[in-house]
């Protein structure tokens, strides 16, 4: 499969950054914020769910948001929040070290009072020695990191990615277990793909001792999404024996592996307004491209502050005027379809 090309769209200083999966910032309703500065990634992961990477068949465009208009989000939403321990997770729809801008993004967050712990999700492919020196001085309080195998054959096959070598993550993973930042491994178990490697990742973190303050291993089950990829005869686990074979796993490594929100800390906590329903009509300034072929990005004419993305709006032209009906609003997620 060739690489596609798609258009870098920079964030105007006039969008909101809330209301849009593919970047800004995501709240769930916890102490949590998901801080989502770039879009793209340099592996092609067979099982990823957001289809990203050079070998993306679904996607248009990738974003990359301007380092203080972020922050300047970021620290309003601290502002609704109760809880004076907030946890900054940077977790992109890619992989956060695309970011150029990540070093600033963290010494940043780490000025923030209310901010306790800066974590960051990411499959490794781009980290260095120095970088994690950097990431460490900067106030990284942790990595989860995403091995999913340990056969270099197998995890190249895995990443989509003939440049990935697992020798290079796992250099890095022992860097950052030997620094101030922690180091969580989370592997995603594909059935039918990694299930031997599962034990062997195990017993790696356990060895090199990941986890000072946090679980050293959060297993991630794959899940299949409907614009994401799916490796060719990968059944999924049903939730029921995903969980059983991770109690097994527990037992047998006596090491935690199902794991909790008071693990991380996570407590529940006041939220974004949900600016909208499921069903409302409401009319939109369509501004940009979204990040899935089809898809469009608008803004409330009323002016709530909100990016709605709008799906079947290939037709539908930049600046246009109209009328759409959300079609849905989880955790302030805006997906809208155009109406005419
Ligand atoms: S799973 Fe993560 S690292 Fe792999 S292609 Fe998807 S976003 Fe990139």
């Amino acid at each position: 499969m060739a690489p596609t090309s798609r258009m870098l769209i920079e964030i105007p200083s006039d969008w909101p950054l809330v209301g849009c999966i593919a970047f800004g910032i995501i709240d769930r309703g916890t102490n949590i914020l998901q801080v989502r500065p770039s879009s793209t990634c340099p592996l092609s992961c067979i099982f990823c769910s957001t289809d990203a990477g050079p070998r993306s068949r679904s996607r248009q465009a990738e974003y990359l948001v301007d380092l203080d208009h972020l922050l300047k989000w970021f620290k309003q939403l601290v502002k609704l929040k109760s809880s004076r321990s907030i946890e900054a997770h940077i977790d992109t729809v890619g992989d956060p070290l695309t970011y150029p801008r990540i070093i600033d993004l963290v010494h940043r967050l780490s000025e923030i009072p209310e901010v306790k712990v800066i974590s960051m999700q990411t499959h490794g492919f781009l980290l260095s020695y120095s970088l994690i020196n950097d990431m460490e001085a900067a106030g990284l309080s942790r990595v989860n990191l995403s091995i999913d195998s340990l056969d270099p054959d197998l995890a190249k096959r895995l990443s989509g990615t003939n440049q990935y070598e697992v020798k290079h993550i796992t250099a890095m993973a022992e860097a950052i277990a030997d620094s101030k930042v922690d180091l969580m491994i989370t592997p995603v178990w594909v059935p039918g793909y990694n299930d031997a490697e599962i034990p062997k990742i195990i017993e790696y973190a356990l060895s090199i001792k990941a986890g000072k303050l946090w679980p050293p291993l959060g297993i991630q089950k794959y899940c299949p999404h409907k614009r994401g990829r799916k490796p060719r005869g990968a059944k999924p686990a049903s939730w029921l024996s995903f969980y059983r074979k991770l109690q097994e796993l527990e037992h047998r490594y006596h090491v935690r592996l199902a794991l909790r929100p008071e693990d991380f800390g996570v407590v529940k906590d006041s939220r974004i307004p949900v600016v909208f329903k499921k069903g409302e009509k409401v009319r939109v300034r369509v501004v940009g491209y979204g990040w899935l072929k089809g898809e469009k990005i608008a803004v409330p004419v009323r002016g709530d502050p909100a990016i709605i993305t709008l799906v079947n709006a290939s037709r539908v032209e930049l600046e246009a005027k109209l009328p759409a009906r959300i079609l849905a609003c989880k955790d302030g997620i805006y997906v809208a379809e155009p109406l005419w």
